[in-house]
């Protein structure tokens, strides 16, 4: 286990196993190059959605097509696929951050699926190589990638925000993600990533269908709880890789760049809080401050009441006691105090 890895994932030891097996180290990236088919395709599915949330406003104000329903049904595909995210592929899969039940664990990886940021295995792989390497050379998005003069940091931030998508390079699945790779659930999860890219994007729109009785209600079901949900999620998303490594407050001590960013913190259902995050990768809860919403950690919490998930690893006030930097708040709920410090110390 290197230095530079030993807290972003629970699951060092399964890549060390898979490399003594093989002898030699693993690539980190696979020998297969992103070709320009697989780009396209990325263009299409990021693209024809931004087009949608571009148009949202004149389509909703200067043409009236907006019903309750498609925002209803919008609302809900935005909160499973983002908890899916937030909850699933990063805290879970990526980091360990608790146990699951099998029944979770598929929920979690078809929720996370739904908001088409990449297959499951593509995601998991891509987001450990960016902690191994956090704006250094080696991470897949880091917007310090150019330099950090101004130009630098303008190219640096659209790279960090979409340009990396298209790189040929391929984080290797062998390398970063072997403990899901030898999951069977996970596998086939993966495998049916385009069968869930056509569902997300068709069910909401025969929901909507049916709730109104109309085609029209249909298309703009399509629009507003397909198209603009799954762009406006995109650039959440992206925006951790982007603002989150720029702008925002430095509240622990972290070798990178990464900020908490508190207006991303609803809309990103806690995962702005990524300064926190990155100086303590494995801990359940990133918004930890007393105040700092984080509903992914909510519903891990409410998760853990209702026995789905088990061995959370909650905020602990010794672990972050030597992290801190600048003002000392009070640590917020679901920390872990030890019996005679201080709380918030
Ligand atoms: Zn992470
Ligand atoms: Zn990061």
């Amino acid at each position: 286990m290197t230095a530079t890895t030993d807290l972003t994932f629970a699951t060092d030891d399964a890549a060390e196993s898979a490399e003594s097996a093989h002898k030699a180290p693993l690539p980190e990236l696979s020998p297969a190059r992103r070709d320009n088919l697989h780009r396209v395709a990325i263009a299409v599915f990021t693209g024809v959605p931004m087009l949608a949330l571009v148009a949202a406003v004149p389509v909703a104000w200067i043409w009236g097509l907006l019903d309750w329903q498609a925002i209803v049904v919008g609302i809900a595909c935005y909160g499973l696929s983002g908890l899916g995210i937030a909850m699933g592929f990063h805290r879970y899969f990526t980091h360990g951050s608790f146990k699951a039940s099998r029944g979770f664990k598929i929920a979690l990886a078809v929720a996370g699926s739904l908001a088409l940021e990449g297959p499951i295995l593509d995601w998991v792989s891509d987001h450990r190589r960016h902690h191994k390497y956090s704006d250094k050379e080696g991470d897949p998005h880091s917007p310090w990638r150019f330099g950090d003069n101004l130009g630098a940091l303008v190219k640096g931030l659209a790279w960090a925000h979409m340009g990396w998508l298209f790189d040929g390079n391929i984080s290797s699945h062998e390398k970063f993600s072997p403990d899901w790779l030898a999951d069977r659930d996970i596998r086939i999860v993966h495998k049916l990533f385009p069968l869930l890219t056509a569902a997300t994007l068709i069910a909401p729109a025969v929901i909507v269908g049916l709730a109104t009785m109309s085609w029209q209600g249909a298309l703009i079901g399509f629009f507003w709880a397909s198209l603009v949900r799954v762009s406006f999620l995109h650039h959440v998303t992206w925006s951790i890789n982007s603002i989150c490594h720029t702008f925002g407050k430095r509240e622990f001590d972290a070798r990178d760049k990464s900020r908490n960013v508190a207006w991303l913190a609803v809309l990103s259902f806690g995962e702005s809080w990524h300064n926190l995050h990155h100086a303590d990768p494995t801990c359940a809860r990133h918004g930890v401050f007393k105040g700092q919403i984080d509903i992914a950690a909510r519903g891990i919490w409410l998760a853990e009441k209702l026995g789905w998930v088990r061995s959370v690893r909650w905020p602990d006030a010794a672990r972050l006691a030597g992290k801190k930097v600048g003002e000392t708040r009070a640590l917020g709920g679901m920390t872990k105090q030890p019996a005679c410090a201080p709380i918030g110390r």
